[in-house]
């Protein structure tokens, strides 16, 4: 019995574990791995198993890192059940087929230099269909509610407060060898949210874990002191009002878009903010949106309050908010003359709608650009946040940054260290833990955790490498 990590493994993208028990293999999370174009092109296309051999997947969230390679998994052979939340499946559908748009643009954009060169053509890493058949090959199961995935062995999905639908898989594994000994219990965090996010319950821990794989993006530091998001949102839709100019905030379709619906309802409901036009303009972030509101047993008691007592009774909507589908929809917003809001993707201005928003109003000093999460370096998202580049470059052009530029603070969806380290401890308070790996993380952070999980006698602790593997009893 023992699980080797092949994704995710020194690095935060990828996630990929594969369990081999009894002769049987169960892969947790088949994710893309994201970072220099060259690179992703050639790990995702390469997985380093047999697909028909695995018998079952269990996927803890659907964010892309995570679920993205999963057609490709079902492209090379995979034929067994893939096992997650409903609102994980629900996502999922949303986003691997926009994850099957985003494959086809890639490779037009690689082959259009191999062709130039004369060289042979690349296909997508998948297409559409193959994301259909992935969504076909889902079994949903809710939280709390222990499940058989093989003989011998059982699991259950615990909140993880990540995103909506997002788990700490518990995996139960039977003895080797059999007789008395009770199962082996395998508790993978998948991503660990925060205590207080907005919509979301907070997150679960689980009992008992002999081994722990446990993410830890956050390793080596904290996050500022909670600031007031909705004061910032409320202070800047103020200033583009006054200005009569736009506030344009760069944001993840799914999940950061809807907390600050949320919280933008939450100011229009008292009355906090002025009369100002929001809009949406993403598909993604709109089928999303629809998607939360199905999911009520993610919610946390503020949410569902809010659905309960308030007049509208959709706490993700107001009379001024507009959801934009249609690319007129959105070309529209560039001449429009009132002051507005426009929340776009992507959240690190790498593609998109938010592109031609950006293209078109950086230039205006009345213009205001809030970021809304964490931005890559390189990506435009993060120069325009660093302030380093007075002139940007946009679909090949050049423009000056005249824009004021700022930040929602507090918004990430990861435990900082502070709240990994209490994950650890309450995961491994009642267990007799022979193991914790760190994945999901950089090298620098896995080891800054590495010494705080030893100061609290928690381990033995192991940062594996692609490849690596934890033998377990
Ligand atoms: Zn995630
Ligand atoms: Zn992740």
């Amino acid at each position: 019995m023992k699980v080797q990590f092949w994704g995710a493994a020194q690095t935060v993208t990828g996630s990929m574990h594969l369990v081999h028990h009894q002769g049987k293999q169960i892969l947790l999370d088949c994710g893309l791995y994201q970072g220099k174009r060259k690179i992703a092109f050639e790990k995702n296309r390469q997985l380093p198993f047999a697909a028909d051999k695995i018998d079952a997947v269990i996927l803890s969230h659907a964010h892309i890192d995570h679920s993205g390679n999963l057609p490709s998994l079902i492209k090379s052979g995979f034929k067994g059940p893939i096992y997650a939340t409903s609102a994980t499946r629900d996502l999922a559908a949303v986003m691997l087929l926009d994850s099957a748009k985003i494959q086809k643009y890639d490779v037009k954009y690689v082959n259009k230099k191999r062709k130039k060169k004369g060289q042979t053509l690349f296909e997508p890493l998948y297409k559409q269909h193959h994301a259909v058949q992935t969504l076909k090959q889902f079994r949903t199961i809710e939280y709390d509610h222990l499940f058989d995935v093989l003989p011998g062995a059982t699991a259950r999905f615990h909140f993880a407060g990540h995103m909506l639908g997002a788990a700490t898989v518990e995996l139960n594994l039977d003895a080797d060898e059999p007789g008395t000994d009770k199962p082996t219990r395998l508790v993978f965090s998948g991503d660990i949210g925060r205590d207080g996010m907005p919509i979301l319950r907070d997150p679960q821990t689980v009992d008992d874990a002999d081994y722990i794989i446990m993410e830890a993006t956050y390793g080596n530091r904290n996050h500022p002191e909670r600031s007031d998001a909705k004061q910032t949102l409320k202070e800047a839709a103020h200033k583009v009002y006054q200005d009569n100019g736009k506030l344009i905030i760069p944001a993840f379709s799914v999940g950061r878009t809807q907390e600050i619906v949320y919280r933008l309802n939450q100011l229009a409901e008292a009355g906090e903010l002025p009369e100002i036009d929001v809009f949406i303009d993403s598909p993604l972030a709109v089928n999303a949106t629809d998607i939360f509101r199905e999911h009520v047993e993610c919610f946390d008691d503020e949410m569902i309050d809010a659905i309960l007592t308030e007049e509208d009774e959709d706490p993700l909507s107001f009379d001024r908010i507009n959801y934009v589908r249609s690319i007129e929809g959105s070309k529209a917003l560039n001449f429009r003359k009132k002051p507005c809001v426009i929340i776009s993707a992507s959240g690190m201005c790498e593609g998109g709608r938010i592109l031609h928003h950006l293209k078109n109003n950086i230039e205006n000093p009345t213009t205001t650009i809030l970021f809304a999460g964490y931005q890559a370096p390189h990506t435009l998202g993060r120069i325009l946040l660093d302030g380093s580049l007075e002139k940007v470059r946009i679909y090949g052009e050049e423009y000056t940054v005249r824009a004021n530029i700022c930040k929602l603070q507090g918004s990430s969806g990861h435990a900082d260290q502070v709240n990994l380290l209490d994950w650890a401890a309450k995961t491994s308070e009642r267990g007799d833990v022979k193991g914790i790996a760190l994945v999901h993380c950089e090298i620098d952070s896995a080891q800054a955790f590495e010494q705080e999980l030893k100061k609290r006698k928690l381990g033995p602790v192991l940062i594996p490498a692609p490849g690596d593997e934890m033998e377990m009893k």
